[in-house]
């Protein structure tokens, strides 16, 4: 184990307890702690994850006093959820930290704060804590929330009215189109658009971590140490690190005994993230392309990600009885490691996107939101590791897409490119590698310049 600082000096992490973001905030965590760095985790007293202390040993986890439960972004909407959540929660995350600057004996080195929560930025600026920004997604959505931030409303609704403003590339970020810019599922325009600002124009943090590496987002890193002039560490992914995950659902592991009977590469996995939501009819289409292709798949299907229907509607529990295999939860990354899967149908969030890079898993994309799209324009255009599920889902077009993905030349090349980037991203991560070296540039910027 690596320790650097004579005196262990403690980082306060502030993350957004929504799965995709809690998971790369604590394995932020560990390989700071490895590095010799307390950690302590900020979480809602709303928002506690229950089994998270266990998971984490020799972490401290401390209560901010909230008003709005995390569950409230099903019912509020994700954007609308954010706004009420930072207004809440700033008064009482600065007397937390104001608590903790008490008993630590003003020996906090940073906080580091989810983008999402940036009501950190008050406290910190109060207080004189430096604080660095995190982004959970990638460096694209992220050049992206900077070109919306500064973007004015009203001028960009008629512009994209314009197909040749619609088509037109963002300068020097190649295949990003002005139509990519991730504004969809997101609600209104202009509360999204405060988001942006909140998080672009008005961030007074001193740096910004990106889970994310230069092998696969290099442009779109140039373009953001260039605009946003603070040091920008890229040092994902952060997975290949982490020595624990933090399922906030309990994972179903019986599906690994399940694909250990599968020939290599023959299964499907579908998972859409924690989040996301599915029509009744949607599902049937799913169940019947999937039955129709003939091959064996895994598919999660969340509690309550079906709106209307707690249970999973009988026709296709039978259907899919024969070929498929459902679980509420699945432990993601080792059934993307196992030797069975063959492809991953994703809605395309980050840490999916990288967790099946990671393994050398091509990709079926069927993204729902604006960021998601982004990613999965950049699976299929930019990496050409996956396909795009376009329009409705319709049962002839999901045979197609899983077959054409286990069985056909044009799914084996995606499958080549897949491992090619495997390799580079392990190597990123690995010693003198460009993620590698920016943990420690990291390291050294929380000891020198947050001392
Ligand atoms: N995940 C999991 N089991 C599942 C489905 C998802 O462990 O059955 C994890 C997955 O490994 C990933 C996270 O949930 O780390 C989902 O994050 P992502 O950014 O892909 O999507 P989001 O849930 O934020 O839409």
């Amino acid at each position: 184990m690596e320790k650097r600082a004579e005196k262990r000096r403690r980082i306060v992490l502030v993350p957004l307890p929504l799965q995709g973001h809690i998971t790369p905030m604590m394995q932020l965590g560990q390989a700071l702690n490895l590095k010799g760095f307390s950690i302590t985790v900020a979480l809602g007293e709303l928002n506690q994850v229950s089994s998270s202390s266990q998971h984490f040993p020799g972490f401290q986890f401390v209560t901010i006093l909230e008003t709005v439960p995390v569950s409230q972004h099903e019912t509020l909407g994700l954007v609308e959820f954010l706004v009420k959540l930072n207004k809440t929660t700033e008064a009482s995350f600065k007397n937390c930290i104001a608590q903790l600057l008490l008993q630590q004996g003003n020996d906090i080195a940073c906080i580091i704060y989810d983008e999402l929560m940036y009501f950190s930025e008050a406290a910190a600026k109060e207080l004189k804590v430096p604080s660095v920004m995190f982004c959970t997604g990638s460096a694209t959505n992220q050049v992206c929330s900077c070109i919306l931030s500064k973007l004015n409303v009203e001028k960009f609704l008629i512009d994209m009215e314009d197909p040749e403003m619609q088509d037109k590339v963002v300068e020097n970020l190649h295949p990003l189109k002005y139509k990519n810019l991730p504004t969809s599922g997101m609600g209104p325009l202009k509360p999204f658009l405060d988001i942006c600002r909140e998080v672009c124009n008005k961030r007074t943090a001193s740096a910004v971590i990106i889970n994310t590496t230069s092998c696969l987002e290099s442009l779109s890193l140039s373009w953001l140490q260039q605009e946003l002039e603070i040091p920008v560490y890229p040092l994902g992914p952060l997975h290949i690190r982490a020595s624990a995950n933090l399922s906030l659902l309990e994972e179903d592991r019986t599906c690994i005994e399940w694909l250990n009977k599968k020939k290599p590469r023959s299964v499907i996995y579908i998972s859409f993230g924690s989040i996301a939501h599915m029509e009744t009819k949607e599902l049937l289409e799913m169940a019947c392309g999937l039955c129709d292709s003939n091959q064996p798949f895994l598919w999660v299907i969340r509690p309550g990600s079906i709106p209307g229907s707690e249970l999973l509607p009988e026709e296709v529990s039978k259907m899919v009885s024969e070929r498929g295999y459902i679980v509420k939860w699945a432990p993601q990354n080792d059934v993307l490691a196992h030797p069975a899967v063959g492809g991953f149908w994703s809605h395309c969030g980050w840490n999916s996107t990288l967790e099946s890079i990671v393994e050398g898993v091509p990709m079926i994309c069927r993204p729902f939101n604006g960021e998601q799209k982004l990613n999965a324009l950049y699976i299929q255009s930019v990496w050409r590791i996956g396909i795009q599920l376009e329009g409705e889902v319709e049962r002839g077009s999901v045979e197609r897409a899983v077959k054409m993905l286990i069985m056909d030349d044009e799914g084996a090349c995606m499958r080549e490119r897949a491992l090619g980037l495997k390799e580079k991203l392990k190597a990123s991560v690995g010693i003198g590698g460009s993620s590698y070296n920016a943990l420690d540039e990291l390291v050294n910027y929380l000891e020198t310049e947050c001392s």
